[in-house]
């Protein structure tokens, strides 16, 4: 490809609105432009890069032996009234109602519902199990705030695989065989991902794994403990029990007055007391009541934790209402003391002694609340989150890291097949519910995120594979007959070998041209020159590396071969 015939509008500003290195550097090197909040046009630059990906995802998902198939953006609502996730999904899920006869449709945020109706209409034996059936297609979100460029927008590129399976034992092998699959296109993409125990909702265990990329514009947290045994999404981590240091004395349960302080902060102060001096009482409502969850001052409550120790449905923060009448105090004075609702303890709560909390009336705390004597623990759980300082269950300390989720996979058992009684007959003529697992990767997210992990002040530096050129060739002096006809023929003969190659055939000063190039971040540099030429060289420069290696034209392309064969 030739600069001058292909479409490349690199820009000098960055964009006020762009913060993360990844948008700043996809807007500037000219491979994107957005084309309203959340959605994005990519340049031929771009969706090169993008097409790399999806070609990877494609082949490793093919030769996993999953089946490709595409299934449309717009779903009927009903189909996610069937599941009962139309309401779950909330105003994530993107309706369109301006014309009478979309009233009832929705763009697709992900496609369990329409897979599992395919599959039960067309799949009715066991005979014909195991299948995955996968699609590499547009997503709709309404992301409440879609920001970093393409790490998080209303519309992206998704490839969702779902498995069916006859068995447990059948969603095992799937499960592992698309986990393996996951790590092939993160190492062929030259992402440095790590893969995480990730929130598995009600089936627990290790059902669930997100594939992460540490990076500081990412929204997750990544942990880990200090010697590699173990790495969470801080959503799931677990941390080693926090051990019980004894008292020596009870105090007696004192009542403090706490004018119009109903915060941690505002408590410990007052009292001079630490808030890890403090229970904080944390009330909710679910389902079928309230519930009640008792952590430390200085701790946060894990909703997914809490849901998945309860079992119960529906959990969300009590109302003002609610909390007020449950305590018969304000908002900001509820303790365990003479708590009427079920109350779960976190484990750190558990070992404290003479604690601070709020006295169930309205402007007061107590301290000296001691449990057996001044409360009852009947329901004990780790339902916090993991903090600084925490140690991993091994005893490992834990380390905290922002990092982007680029990839999941889930074992969903039997929620679909059983909201959407999706069934086949089994071996004995028994209709039974599909085991199914369900499997994302974001190839919008992989592009970004190798931007964030491979840039320098200059630009980018794309990994080889999934480079838009492997090779930008910098044809200089771009009147001397020589240079160009050298360039061209070093052009032609590089893409002859199947090597992706951009020549800027550009009149333009050299030093221009160096900086577009470092700028577009393709991997190898070759430069031809009218200077060098006369000595018959060419420059080679690898983007990431100082050194310039200086063939004749005649060796180059032998030469760039054996880099990209080092690169890949
Ligand atoms: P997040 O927690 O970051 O919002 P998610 O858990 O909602 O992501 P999944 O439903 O697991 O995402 O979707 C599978 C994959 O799709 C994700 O791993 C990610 O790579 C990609 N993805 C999800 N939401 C977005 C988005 N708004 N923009 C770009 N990619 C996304
Ligand atoms: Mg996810």
């Amino acid at each position: 490809m030739f600069w001058t015939k292909f479409f490349i509008p690199t820009v000098k500003e960055t964009p006020h609105d762009a913060v993360v290195p990844s948008h700043v550097l996809m807007i500037r090197s000219g491979m994107l432009r957005q084309v309203v909040a959340g959605a994005y046009a990519y340049l031929p630059l771009g969706y090169r890069v993008l097409q790399k990906i999806t070609n990877i995802i494609r082949e490793e998902m093919n030769r996993a032996g999953a089946i490709e198939l595409n299934m449309p953006a717009m779903h009927p609502i009903e189909i996610w009234e069937e599941s009962g996730r139309a309401e779950i999904m909330g105003d994530t899920l993107i309706r369109l109602h301006d014309q009478p006869w979309r009233r009832g449709t929705v763009l697709g945020p992900t496609h369990e519902e329409i897979i599992t109706d395919i599959v039960r209409s067309y799949i009715n034996s066991y005979k014909q199990l195991p299948m995955n059936l996968y699609q590499i297609q547009t997503k709709f979100r309404d992301e409440q705030r879609p920001k970093s460029g393409v790490l998080r927008t209303r519309e992206f590129l998704m490839k969702d695989a779902y498995s069916f399976d006859v068995d447990k034992d059948g969603l095992d092998v799937s499960y592992d065989k698309m986990y393996a699959a996951y790590c092939r296109i993160f190492e062929r993409s030259g992402l440095p991902y790590t893969p995480v125990e990730a929130d598995s909702g009600p089936i627990g265990g290790d059902a669930s794994h997100e594939f992460m990329v540490v990076t500081d514009a990412g929204e997750d947290y990544l942990v880990r403990a200090g010697d590699g045994s173990y790495a969470a999404n801080v959503e799931r981590a677990e941390t080693e029990p926090i051990a019980d240091l004894g008292c020596d004395s009870m105090d007696e349960v004192k009542e403090v007055h706490t004018p119009g302080m109903s915060t941690i902060e505002q408590v410990s102060t007052f009292l001079k007391c630490q808030p890890s001096d403090m229970i904080k009482t944390v009330i909710f409502q679910h389902s079928e009541g309230l519930l009640v969850a008792l952590v430390r001052g200085d701790h946060e409550v894990n909703e997914a934790k809490l849901r998945r120790f309860t079992g119960v449905t529906g959990l969300a923060a009590a109302t003002p209402e609610q909390i007020e009448e449950l305590t018969g105090a304000s908002v900001g004075f509820a303790g365990p003391v003479g708590m009427k609702a079920r109350v779960v303890v976190d484990q750190a709560v558990t070992v404290m002694h003479n604690a601070v909390t709020g006295a169930n009336k309205t402007e007061y705390h107590i301290t000296g609340v001691n449990a057996g004597r001044d409360y009852e623990i009947k329901e004990t759980a780790d339902i916090r989150y993991a903090v600084e300082g925490d140690r991993a269950p091994n005893g490992s300390p834990l380390t905290f890291e922002k990092c982007i989720e680029v990839g999941h996979v889930f074992k969903l058992g039997t929620k679909y097949s059983d909201s959407m009684n999706a069934t086949f007959l089994d071996k004995n003529g028994s209709a039974t519910k599909f085991i199914m697992g369900c499997y994302g990767i974001g190839a919008n997210r992989i592009l970004a995120a190798a931007i964030e992990s491979f840039h320098d002040d200059n630009g980018i530096c794309w990994p080889i594979n999934i480079a838009p050129f492997a090779v930008h060739i910098c044809a200089l002096d771009q009147r001397d007959e020589n240079v160009m006809a050298t360039a061209a023929k070093l052009h032609d003969a590089l893409e002859s070998a199947g090597i992706d190659v951009l020549c800027d055939d550009r009149d333009a000063r050299p030093g221009f041209k160096f900086k577009d190039a470092d700028l577009i971040g393709c991997p190898i540099r070759l430069t031809v020159g009218k200077r060098g030429l006369a000595d018959n060289i060419v420059e080679i420069k690898v983007r990431t590396e100082e050194e310039v290696q200086k063939v004749s034209p005649d060796e180059a392309c032998a030469a760039v071969k054996a880099i990209i064969e080092r690169l890949s």
